[in-house]
């Protein structure tokens, strides 16, 4: 998938402002618990701070993209990761799309998605 794509400047518009401009992300922020980065390489928002003791060398996992549950292209991730595991539970989606991208209440946007799925219902009954 297309970088671009993401469109986070839509979902977090005052942040990416704030952090572009080397500032901290405003109080009331949704990600101001992430401590979030600027990543000037591919202009998008990941976690920043406390994530980065992990000793791992993979740049997503230790700084994994933020992601806005409500934007369609996140709808779109979710959708395709749930297929591609071939419907699992939503732990099993929730920890493989978390070694990229940290959704925003993640597991609940993945429930829900689950919720909604014909090929998670035909599994579970
Ligand atoms: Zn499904």
């Amino acid at each position: 998938m297309r970088r671009s794509f993401w469109c986070q400047a839509h979902s977090f518009p005052e942040e990416v402002t704030a952090l572009k401009a080397q500032k901290p992300v405003p109080n009331h922020s949704r990600l101001v618990s992430l401590a979030p980065e600027w990543d000037p390489s591919t202009c998008l928002v990941r976690v920043g701070g406390r994530l980065r003791k992990l000793q791992n060398t993979d740049l997503g996992e230790i700084h994994p993209i933020v992601l806005d549950p409500k934007h369609p292209a996140t709808k779109l991730l979710i959708k395709h990761m749930d297929e591609s595991l071939l419907h699992p539970g939503t732990e099993r989606v929730y920890a493989e799309l978390r070694r990229q991208y940290w959704i925003l209440q993640g597991r609940q946007a993945i429930r829900h998605h689950q919720l909604k799925c014909p090929s998670c219902q035909r599994w579970r009954a």
